[in-house]
């Protein structure tokens, strides 16, 4: 299904491709390309954002009054689309699509005036700190604690995968304020400052031997009460409006891009295995339908209508398509070791012509991609909520 653009969406689509062409630098496409995970080092994502803001469109999702574009749905998913196609480095969720929706729609006047600018402009680097280690996907269970002291809260206790917690400066987090009662009337969110003393930040290194991920320590952590957002122990209503943004819009443009240029390398050197690329022939038609869905959902929601659980099985789908095309990456890299360039998968950069390097890349793509059916709720839990949703089981 191809939805049929109006003629202002596709002037908004070449007002977009202006904008790319002029401002997209060689050097931050490469960055994106070069990036073995979906989060690329904020050196670079900052950036990029930098220059979407002086457009005045860094916050697709925001409301104008807080310095969003005013863009309807179909054109922010013009806008997704179009990014992913140019190799635009994606930006780090969470300050622009997370907390900041959160502090929009929770926050006092006083965090909307000081936080939602520095989050646009990208002045602020946050980190999410929802996960502990005995709570995962059971989130509610979380016993990071938060006891009151006159005008602050003190935390102790620990958060874990935090990602790109040695980058930020700023973490959205939740803690236990309650202990009797039902688990999830016991949460409060808070914002914090990552340089707050007892605050300790040690490193998870990935499988592909990377640091993005920690764990963060907290021992006597004092919080000012005034940096809550919500009430005191409604935090999961807040955290549960977050995972909503976590899960919904986006583009898969990035993938089918990814995915052309692995047809492109396995096509142009002669590749005759016919299970190889009756694999990639596959995935591009599975890429189709959720190109079509997405599509689908967009016009639902220009027509005022709720995704329902359309956010789960994108993300369901997506992720496991990333993965899908990691395999075939790292197949045609194993196969093709002998005439595989670099330069073939990343024509911008200076990388040198040789075999090992491109294989390191496609592996630790691999590696690093796996955690995508496992982070914004794992994917037999989205599955959960399909089956409840959709099926009513
Ligand atoms: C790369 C990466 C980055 C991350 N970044 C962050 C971050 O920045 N901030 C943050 O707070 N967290 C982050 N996380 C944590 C992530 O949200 C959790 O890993 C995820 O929620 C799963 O929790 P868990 O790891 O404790 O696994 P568990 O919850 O212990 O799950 C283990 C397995 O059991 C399955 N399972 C669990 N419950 C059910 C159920 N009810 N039905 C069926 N199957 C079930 C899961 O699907 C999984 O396969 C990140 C994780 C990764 C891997």
């Amino acid at each position: 299904m191809n939805l049929s653009l109006s003629e202002k969406d596709i002037a908004f689509r070449e007002e977009v491709r202006a904008f790319l062409r002029d401002k997209l630098s060689p050097e931050l496409v490469a960055a994106g390309r070069k990036a073995t995970s979906v989060f690329v080092e904020p050196e670079y994502t900052l950036a990029w954002q930098k220059k979407l803001h002086a457009r005045g469109w860094a916050a697709p999702h925001w409301p104008e009054a807080y310095g969003g574009p005013g863009w309807s749905e179909m054109q922010r998913y013009i806008f997704a689309s179009e990014c992913a196609i140019a190799g635009a480095p994606p930006l780090a969720p969470m300050g622009l699509n997370m907390v900041g929706p959160c502090i929009i729609g929770y926050g006092t006047p006083e965090q909307k005036a000081f936080y939602l600018p520095r989050i646009l402009a990208g002045e602020d680097y946050w980190c999410q700190g929802y996960s502990e280690p005995q709570s995962g996907s059971d989130l509610a269970s979380l016993s990071l604690k938060a006891d009151r002291d006159g005008d602050d809260y003190i935390l102790n206790g620990s958060k874990i995968w935090t990602t790109h917690a040695h980058h930020a400066n700023r973490m959205f987090c939740l803690v236990r304020t309650r202990f009797d009662g039902k688990p999830q009337e016991g949460i409060t969110f808070l914002l914090l400052e990552m340089n707050t003393p007892g605050i300790q930040v040690d490193p998870i290194i990935t499988l592909a031997g990377e640091h993005e991920l920690n764990q963060v320590f907290f021992d006597n952590v004092r919080v000012p009460i005034s940096n809550r957002l919500g009430e005191e122990n409604d935090g999961w209503t807040v955290a549960k409006y977050l995972l909503e943004f976590e899960r919904s819009g986006g583009s898969s443009a990035g993938l089918e891009a990814a995915l052309k240029r692995l047809r492109t390398l396995i096509m142009d050197s002669g590749n005759e295995d016919a299970g190889l690329r009756a694999r990639l022939e596959a995935a591009s038609i599975l890429l189709e339908a959720i190109s079509t869905t997405e599509q689908r959902i967009v016009a639902s929601l220009s027509a005022g209508r709720p995704p329902g659980p359309a956010a789960s099985m994108l993300k369901v789908q997506r992720t496991e398509m990333m993965q899908r095309i990691d395999e075939l990456a790292v197949e045609a890299s194993g196969q093709f070791a002998n005439v595989y360039e670099p330069a073939t998968w990343y024509p911008e950069s200076n990388a040198s012509p040789v075999g090992p390097e491109a294989l390191t890349v496609a592996t630790a793509k691999y590696l690093n991609n796996r955690a995508g059916s496992i982070y914004g709720g794992s994917n037999e839990v989205q599955r959960n909520i399909m089956a409840k949703a959709v099926l009513g089981l």
